[in-house]
């Protein structure tokens, strides 16, 4: 484990694109499992309960899921310590924030399942903010603006996963989830990209819904509501799909979801460029996903699964 989250560790992993730069900026905030020794200590879980809070509410491997986009000229930013440290998928107002009302705002205090994680501490909460969320978002809204300085336009696809089963803090209740929930916000996501990424993704076999059981899509907040020129849109892949939820590992058939996700955003339009050595995406090994193929892995009838609703707009 790393020493400490001090300012400077940097909070974010930046992969840069291996194809000639598209204005697409991948953000994977929910994939890090990084707790400094000094966030544990604020933690008041056992090693064991704490671990199965990660199980819960990590978006396991989505770096990976999404690595592809490096290769199609986007540059990716990962938020490497855990949500449980700190969220940067959060507002920070608590009053604008949603999920403050389960203790699940930017610091949390309470468990997926309404127990004490840590003791409210505002100057902990001060510090971390100062030494990650602010650095992570300065960070994306540069990658941003270097994008929107050389193609005057930007999009952001917010990149994340969800629990096949709804998490006792999360809103959206029903049991029916999706295999692919398509985020949006009402003044950043085009109509048409939407419409396209879903019709895309259910030409990949996919179960697809909108705003379901997750909404928003993240925007930096310097371009929030204010430039057109930004897009967003945030992809949410039930983690069923290609992760054993009980465990948190990878399946072994992942890369073909990776694989259906990345043929679906390139036939929908999103804007990227491709790596002259890519083979093309259509055919090959990596054949699509058949409606009813894609189960949920058995689980534990006691291992929930899931992740708080990245509530997003920021
Ligand atoms: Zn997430």
């Amino acid at each position: 484990m790393a020493r400490g989250d001090g300012p400077l560790l940097a909070p974010s992993r930046v992969l840069r694109a291996s194809a000639p730069d598209a204005p697409v900026i991948a953000h994977v905030p929910h994939a890090g499992t990084r707790i400094a020794a000094d966030a544990r200590a604020t933690i008041l879980l056992d090693d064991i309960a704490l671990t199965r809070e990660q199980l819960v509410m990590t978006d396991w491997h989505t770096d990976r899921l999404f690595d592809w986009v490096t290769r199609r000229g986007a540059t990716a930013i990962v938020f490497e310590p855990s949500r449980l440290v700190l969220d940067p998928e959060r507002f920070l107002d608590p009053a604008a924030e949603p999920m403050e009302r389960v203790g699940q705002g930017v610091v949390y205090t309470h468990t997926h399942d309404g127990r004490p994680l840590r003791r409210p501490d505002g100057a902990l909460r001060a510090r971390w903010i100062e030494t990650l969320y602010r650095p992570h978002h300065a960070l994306l809204a540069q990658l941003v603006t270097e994008r929107l300085d050389r193609f005057d336009r930007c999009l952001v696809l917010d990149c994340h996963s969800f629990g096949s089963h709804p998490l006792p803090s999360e809103a959206d209740q029903a049991p029916d989830r999706p295999d692919v929930c398509v985020g949006t916000d009402d003044w950043h996501t085009p109509p048409t990209l939407a419409d396209a990424l879903e019709t895309a993704l259910r030409g990949e076999g996919f179960r697809v819904r909108r705003d379901s059981p997750f909404a928003g899509a993240l925007v930096p907040l310097d371009r929030y509501r204010t430039d057109p020129r930004v897009t967003a849109v945030m992809l949410e892949v039930r983690r069923g799909l290609y992760c054993d939820e009980t465990t948190g590992t990878l399946r072994p058939d992942w890369p073909d979801v990776a694989a259906a996700i990345e043929r679906a955003c390139v036939a929908a339009g999103l804007p990227f460029t491709m790596a002259a050595n890519t083979p093309p995406m259509t055919g090959g090994p990596s054949a699509a996903i058949e409606p009813g193929t894609a189960n949920i892995p058995p689980m534990a009838s006691d291992s929930p699964s899931g992740e708080v609703p990245p509530i997003l707009d920021r």
